[in-house]
């Protein structure tokens, strides 16, 4: 159906376009790299373009970072670690607090210019992504001045130099998860943001100067895989924290053995999101729609496979697919939209083709009817039904808009499909009963395991996974652990 005003997409009542203003955001045609509190070319003077997803339009022109550069920014944060390390505690959550408390000032522009470069719809990048960024330093700089306390020894020390590698589906926030416990141990970084989102890091470095934290405690370099690999690979850093692929994980992991760096890695997933008979149908339908949609679905602790009892099996996909039809699908910055833009054109390639294969392999697949814009790059919402494990759909990675549905009999079904897998990052169980919840929680392999709820985030939770999910915690009084020697 059309969207004629009246019906919108959905035959239902339509919304009158509510769009966020772009003016709160001031986007310059091109940033350097931030090394030791100032912006600077790259040594060589390359360039790349960063766009916003959802059309296509160029947004800025950005440094490329190469072994010189590289070079530099080390050389500054090794620098700045003498004085930074040797400040109290007290002092350093100061800054870290200013950082906080400038973060929620300049919110509702940072929330903008993550939801252009990155294509996530507004209502997340605003109520979800800033809130938890600010949340961080919050949290860390109340750390900063107890950490004889926290239970790694009376006195333990900063690692020193950190190179910090994240990806592009929460860039800010992983940011802040690296960051913010960094810098509240008395390390400094240098720290790498995805090619397709470098403007929210880059705003970042402008909110260092701004608190006035001292110069080459933070230093931001953009780039793409090979700016990241060089950093990974300097001599002149004590550790490294990645979150993106777990087959760029390995080659760091490969990199790193050996060197004595220290390593914490935090990698892909496909989560299980296990719903009983006994489960309220609709907020587990509202749960999986969160747990799979959230973000388009370009979330390392995705619900990616629900795992439905048998018995309900019909009722709970009925609501469902009645759910996904009244998904808003569309221009990210428009306050009502539910699911934004697929981040990238590569990205975009690779959901087609395992959505592809699973057509392939015979799973049945559904798509909620939606209009999706011509510029940009889309994927409707999507369920594949009748999926077994031994498909790629139930097995890989898929990092989008798409749930794979697998049924169970027997809680000892269900353990035993959840936990076939070669991740082990998050999982959720739906049921009524609290003894079940706790049965279900010790007996599945991942890091963190939602009930009656999924995706849900706070910086005082540890945040990791086990096996090809990688190792270490963010996030808590676990993830300082990464940032001291003790
Ligand atoms: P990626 O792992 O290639 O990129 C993540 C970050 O690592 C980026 O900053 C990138 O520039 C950098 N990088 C790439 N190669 C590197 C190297 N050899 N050494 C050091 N740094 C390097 O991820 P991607 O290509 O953007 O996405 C591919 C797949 O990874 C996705 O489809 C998804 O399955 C998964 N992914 C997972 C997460 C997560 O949060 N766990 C995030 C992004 C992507
Ligand atoms: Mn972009």
């Amino acid at each position: 159906m059309t969207n004629d005003g009246f019906h919108g997409q959905n035959g239902v009542f339509a919304y009158a376009p509510a769009p966020e203003s772009r003016s709160v955001v001031d986007i310059a045609p091109s940033y350097g790299l931030f090394i030791d509190g100032e912006f600077r070319e790259a040594a060589d003077g390359k360039v790349f373009k960063t766009l916003a997803p959802a059309s296509e339009e160029v947004l800025s022109e950005v440094a490329q970072a190469g072994a010189a550069d590289v070079d530099a920014a080390v050389a500054a944060a090794r620098k700045a670690f003498t004085g930074w390390s040797a400040l109290p505690g007290a002092e350093r959550a100061k800054y870290l607090f200013r950082i906080a408390r400038v973060i929620q000032e300049r919110s509702r522009e940072l929330a903008v210019l993550e939801t252009l470069d990155n294509g996530k719809p507004i209502k997340e990048s605003r109520d979800a992504d800033l809130p938890l960024v600010a949340a961080h330093f919050f949290y860390y700089a109340g750390w900063a001045d107890k950490l004889d306390h926290a239970g790694f020894g009376p006195a333990p020390r900063p690692v020193g130099v950190a190179g910090q590698v994240i990806p592009w589906n929460f860039p800010l926030l992983m940011l802040a998860w690296k960051i913010a416990p960094a810098l509240a141990c008395g390390n400094t970084v240098v720290l790498k943001p995805a090619e397709t989102t470098p403007l929210s890091a880059l705003f970042f470095a402008d909110i260092c100067r701004q608190a006035g934290l001292p110069r080459g405690v933070v230093n931001i370099l953009t780039g793409d895989g090979a700016t990241g690999a060089e950093l990974v690979g300097h001599d002149g850093i004590d550790k490294v924290a990645f979150t993106g692929s777990t087959a760029v994980g390995k080659e760091i992991a490969r990199t790193v053995a050996g060197t004595g760096k220290r390593l914490t890695l935090e990698l892909g997933g496909k989560g299980a999101n296990i719903v009983f008979d006994d489960a309220p149908i609709d907020q587990a339908v509202e749960g999986i729609v969160g747990g799979i949609f959230f973000n388009q679905g370009q979330v390392c602790c995705a619900g990616s496979r629900l795992l439905v009892q048998e018995s309900i099996h019909d009722e709970l996909l009925d609501a469902l697919k009645r759910r996904l039809t009244t998904l808003r699908v569309g221009d990210p910055l428009d306050k009502n939209t539910d699911v934004g833009a697929i981040n990238s054109a590569e990205q975009l390639a690779r959901i087609t083709e395992l959505a592809e294969a699973g057509e392939a392999e015979g799973a049945e697949r559904w798509s909620a009817p939606c209009e999706l814009p011509s510029n940009g790059y889309w994927f409707a919402p999507t369920l594949f039904l009748g999926v077994s494990q031994a498909h790629r759909v139930a097995r890989e990675e898929i990092f989008g808009p798409v749930l794979s549905v697998l049924t169970f009999r027997t809680p000892d079904e269900a353990v035993a499909k959840a936990n076939n897998t070669p991740y082990g990052l998050s999982a959720g169980v739906w049921t009524e009963k609290g003894s079940r919840i706790l049965a279900m929680a010790g007996r599945l392999r991942a890091g963190v395991v939602w009930a009656n709820t999924f995706n849900k985030f706070d910086p005082t939770s540890p945040f990791g996974g086990y096996r090809e999910s990688g190792f270490g915690r963010e996030g808590g009084r676990h993830g300082l652990e990464a940032y001291l020697e003790h």
